[in-house]
């Protein structure tokens, strides 16, 4: 039997950790959906197509350990625009979401575009101060030499351009529960999403 539980929000909001720890919870299977527009975007930088990228996209390429950077966030979010690149990467993540035992799915159109009839949606969201403090302490965690005042940046060009485009803008689905983690430890965020699936589980 199938379960999906669909997860959205602008970028370091929270989602992947609450996604894992609700598919852990679960035992569901879990999709990181930014993963397949960072390593689209990721094969853009090398002068490739980003259509093709996109319809050439293997399970290989998104365990590549280079995507994480912000020079391949940024790539990402300007191909995620191009409606054909969504196009290819949808039969994917609507097989993924509907695979028997359960599937927690993070991004930023799943509960509207991808999942619409999502046993659970969530959208997750904090202030961008706060995402921006979080995303840096993460990316300086790993190694990465960047100040806060760009990672801010980052988060401010990508949620103003996943917000504006034309197709699979990021917004809230019209069902979605919403939780603002602004205040919150991560603990609290899972909780708040374990009470809302257990809700819907009935
Ligand atoms: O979630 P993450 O920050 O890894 O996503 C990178 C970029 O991929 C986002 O800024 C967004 O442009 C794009 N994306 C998307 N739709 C999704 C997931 C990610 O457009 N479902």
């Amino acid at each position: 039997m199938s379960f999906t539980i669909a997860i959205d929000g602008p970028a370091a909001a929270g989602k992947g950790t609450v996604a894992r720890r609700l598919a852990d919870h679960f035992g569901f299977a879990h999709l990181d959906t930014g993963l397949l527009y960072r390593a689209t975007g990721r094969r853009t930088l090398d002068g490739t197509d980003a259509i093709e990228a996109a319809q050439a996209l293997t399970a290989e390429d998104l365990k590549a350990d280079n995507l994480r950077t912000p020079e391949v966030a940024q790539a990402a979010s300007r191909i995620a625009a191009v409606p054909e690149v969504r196009q290819a990467l949808i039969d994917f993540q609507r097989a993924f979401a509907r695979r028997a035992g359960g599937a927690v799915l993070d991004g930023r159109d799943i509960g509207t575009v991808i999942c619409p009839d999502a046993e659970v949606k969530l959208f997750i969201t904090a202030s961008d101060t706060v995402r921006a403090q979080r995303r840096h302490a993460e990316l300086t965690g790993n190694g990465h030499d960047v100040t806060l005042e760009d990672v801010l940046e980052d988060l401010r060009q990508r949620d103003a351009r996943d917000s504006a485009r034309a197709t699979a803008p990021l917004k809230p689905a019209d069902d979605a529960v919403q939780l603002d983690t602004s205040l919150m430890s991560i603990d609290q965020a899972i909780e708040a999403a374990l009470d809302t699936v257990r809700k819907r589980m009935g």
